[in-house]
């Protein structure tokens, strides 16, 4: 039978609820043990696919297609466990499975409520990611933080879950702050009781408390925080500030935390491996021999979370290829003001992330033909690659005015454009070409050489395509179509055959990269980088 984790944030949002527990699943993995991690949401979206960047972040996207919250990625990145549908379940998508139960009749007659109609639900849900993952820890992280209304649900279900289940087969932790005020030059632990004081009401006594701080506690504060949350002291866990967030695991472990897991679960085993970890993704991350500076035009890069997974995928290829990855981020929007010269002249690699939409699009071409004309490195990501493709139509094919059907319905020379599957589509959720596909990657060119395999299978976000229709006149000017999805014939990769990198795709390979494995394409970019910049 598996056991349970379940993990609540308090205090306040944005503490790294979803790395602490991908750095949980870590260190239980360390230990010789399956695990996976499960993300429930309090919104009422059935998911984040249809949400802005700046109210949501990333939409991480799953092997299955599952367009899912962007903590599935950093479980992904940290674990051997591998997000499905089942990871993610937000309000929206329980509400939606109990109420067209009650519309089939299935509940013959009855009142559906909260308690048990929807708790139930979130249980069954839990249950299922347990028995389809086939893993001996489950790890729930629950959104929000507690004392919202919207994650009352949620917190009931994992409270019933232990009288389910059984005392020793279900354990909380609560993620608190414990800020330092520095007039009083004192660390304060009221709020942290507060919160573990709100948990009980609902009736979860939390068993480990991991404590956000700037400052070391000490063994006064530990005490403190024991004696008024009930948690005993040695299950307390600081958790200070860190140079890298992949340092987090050993951090635990440091204090212990895996050991209390296992002994409060009665699993006995005695592997114990975080060395790899240490020696290959840690020590590397924080003493890098050489720097690189990489220019990153996007549209929502005030934000930290709008492209998450894209900005680790940098950090990894910097972790292989020894080097720090200074990321320049560039306003596609202000390079349509100044030109790209302003922005790109100081940079050894220019990245063009996806997106949506026609604002600052005209800014990502012009930085796309910089780094066309003047060889520098380039990567284009999706939306990256349409935008490079209506770029060297524009600029190097002659094509006056060339674009994707969703800036221009009526674009002269439509180079990207919706299949026509696609344009049936009414319902806007769900509905892009979603998830892990097969790409045929051409011998000869610059992607085999970095995959150094035929078949590769990357995840999928998108609406639109490359135009068939152009590839001769592209291939034509020099550019090579390296990558296809044999099925329906669909470009997936073109490169450059001049140029020192160039190589845009269609999928978002972000989504495969790992600390320890940095995607090849990811890879190869920061090497190149690395050899202009030298
Ligand atoms: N907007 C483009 C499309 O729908 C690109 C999407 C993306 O970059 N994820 O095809």
């Amino acid at each position: 039978m598996a056991k349970y984790i379940f993990i609540t944030g308090g205090v306040i949002s944005s503490l790294g609820k979803g790395i602490a527990s991908a750095s949980i699943g870590k260190i239980l993995e360390s230990r010789g043990i399956k695990v996976t991690l499960m993300k429930l949401d309090p919104y009422i979206n059935v998911d984040p696919g249809t949400m802005n960047p700046y109210q949501h972040g990333e939409v991480y996207v799953t092997e299955d297609g599952a367009e899912t919250d962007l903590d599935l990625g950093h479980y992904e990145r940290f674990t051997n466990a591998e997000m499905t549908k089942f990871n993610n379940a937000t309000t929206g998508q329980v509400y939606n499975a109990v109420i067209s139960r009650e519309r089939r009749g299935d509940y013959l007659g009855k009142t559906i409520q909260v308690i048990p109609h929807i708790t139930n639900e979130i249980k069954d849900r839990i249950k299922k990611v347990a028995s389809v993952s086939l893993a001996q820890v489950v790890i729930i992280e629950i959104g929000g933080t507690v004392g919202d209304i919207e994650s009352l649900p949620f917190l009931e279900a994992a409270r019933q879950f232990r009288l389910d289940m059984g005392y020793e087969n279900v354990l909380y932790i609560h993620l608190t702050l414990v800020p330092y005020i520095k007039v009083a030059g004192e660390i304060k632990t009221k709020p942290t009781q507060h919160s573990v004081g709100t948990l009980r009401e609902i009736g979860i006594q939390p068993d480990v408390l991991i404590c956000r701080t700037e400052k070391s506690l000490s063994d006064e504060v530990k005490e403190k925080i024991s004696l008024f949350c009930n948690i005993k002291k040695e299950a307390v866990i600081e958790a200070k500030d860190v140079d890298s967030i992949y340092e987090i695991p050993l951090v635990f472990k440091g204090q212990g935390l895996d050991k209390i897991l296992l002994r409060h679960f009665k699993i006995t085993c005695n592997v114990f491996d975080l060395k790899e970890w240490k020696k290959n993704v840690v020590d590397r991350a924080l003493n890098p021999k050489h720097k690189v500076k990489i220019a990153f035009v996007g549209k929502y890069i005030g934000l930290q979370d709008a492209y998450k997974s894209v900005y680790e995928a940098l950090i990894h290829s910097g972790i292989a290829n020894d080097s720090k990855v200074e990321i320049k981020r560039v306003d596609s929007e202000e390079i349509e003001k100044f030109g790209p010269q302003e922005f790109l002249k100081d940079v050894s690699g220019v990245l063009v992330p996806g997106g949506f939409g026609y604002r600052g699009i005209e800014g990502k071409i012009a930085a796309i033909r910089y780094a066309r004309e003047n060889d520098i490195p380039f990567l284009g990501l999706c939306l990256g690659m349409q935008c490079a493709i209506i770029e060297f139509s524009r600029n190097a094919c002659g094509l006056k005015n060339a674009n994707s059907t969703e800036f221009n319905k009526k674009a002269p020379y439509p180079v990207i454009s919706l299949l026509e599957e696609q344009k049936k589509i009414k319902d806007m959720g769900g509905t892009m070409r979603l998830g892990s596909c097969v790409c045929k990657v051409k011998k000869g060119t610059k992607a085999r050489a970095l995959y150094k395999k035929g078949l590769v299978y990357e995840r999928h976000r998108h609406r639109y395509e490359f135009n068939n229709k152009y590839k001769k006149l592209l291939e034509k000017k020099g550019m090579a179509f390296s990558g296809i999805y044999p099925k329906n014939n669909l470009v997936e990769i073109v490169e450059l055959k001049n140029h020192t990198f160039f190589i845009a795709v269609q999928f978002h390979p972000e989504f495969k990269s790992k600390p320890d494995k940095a995607h090849p394409l990811f890879e190869g970019f920061i090497r190149a980088a690395l050899k202009i910049r030298n």
